[in-house]
């Protein structure tokens, strides 16, 4: 197993007080590194996402508007929660990097499983803007770049962060061969895209106070289906962990356990259609410590 991470994540500066800061990214690696993990695994740094893929899922007009508001020092927002320092294009086009070269290991056999240990997220970019701390979909971008792959035909993209992938699923809704199913609290934020009815597209809305249960249930009763249906050829996961209990954010009551469950799920679905190929990446988690264990908790089950 392989993680993906690199020094330019912590570039990425945001308002203070700002929940997706940082310290998330470096309190993750501390731990892993504490409890032994990164020793097990290989580290590897990821080179910045071709030009090219980005505008198989994003606009033009997006790219221009996000090289247009770079800042040459300081920060600027895109919108209240969204905010650009002079580095923040780079680490959102260097986590697109990630899972586009998990992808590509995890195809040409190197490795079965990845983890990209990443920020800024990315499920919340649309097509067409950035919003929600997110600047660019890696996981659309690397999924719609794994159609390229011979071996190819059809990808699924699960996302358990609490908050709904609207991103992804507006930029993979026109591509049938992409399965995206997508848990989250409802109503909450962003209140987009979230009751789309087509094959392609599994949505999951989950009450806020949910438990684990409740999540593990409803996973078997909307994902299993849809993924025995499409049999994916490679799975990608957008593991964001602010389902947590602990998380300020959101109002979910998930324990490190079922980050666990969900990933041993993800992992037996992708070894019977997808010879073990997953390729996961961090979205959401904004507890430290309850970001730190569910991580660990994921890879484990991912290893
Ligand atoms: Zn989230």
């Amino acid at each position: 197993m392989r993680i993906y991470t690199h020094p330019e994540y912590l570039n990425h500066h945001v308002m203070d007080g700002h929940p997706e800061r940082p310290e998330r990214l470096s309190h993750v690696m501390n731990h892993l590194s504490q409890i032994g993990l990164t020793q097990d695994f290989e580290l590897v740094q990821p080179q910045p996402i071709p030009p090219e893929r980005i505008l198989a899922a994003h606009s033009q007009s997006h790219v221009d508007f996000l090289t247009a508001s770079k800042p040459e020092d300081g920060i600027v927002p895109l919108d209240p929660d969204t905010w650009m320092s002079p580095a923040s294009l780079s680490a959102a086009e260097l986590a697109a990097g990630a899972v586009f070269a998990g992808m590509d290991t995890v195809l040409n056999g190197a490795q079965r499983r990845v983890f990209c240990a990443v920020r800024p997220p990315g499920h919340h970019a649309e097509r067409d803007s950035a919003m929600g701390f997110c600047l660019l979909n890696s996981v659309a971008i690397a999924a719609i770049a794994a159609l390229d792959h011979a071996d190819v035909e059809r990808v699924a993209i699960l996302d358990f962060d609490v908050h709904h992938g609207n991103g992804t699923v507006d930029i993979c809704r026109n591509h049938p061969q992409i399965l995206v199913c997508s848990s989250f609290q409802s109503p909450y934020y962003p209140n987009r895209l979230d009751n789309l009815v087509q094959p392609n597209i599994v949505n999951t809305p989950l009450a806020a106070g949910s438990s684990g249960s409740t999540f593990r249930a409803a996973v078997e009763r909307d994902w299993l289906p849809a993924l025995e249906a499409h049999q994916p050829d490679i799975v990608f996961v957008s593991a964001g962990f602010d389902a947590h209990v602990d998380d300020p954010l959101a109002d979910l009551r998930l324990v490190e356990e079922d980050y666990r469950w969900v990933t041993q799920f993800i992992v037996a679905v992708a070894n019977q259609y997808a010879q073990g190929r997953v390729v996961s990446t961090l979205e959401g988690g904004y507890d430290l410590d309850a970001l730190a264990r569910s991580v660990t908790a994921h890879i484990e089950a991912l290893a």
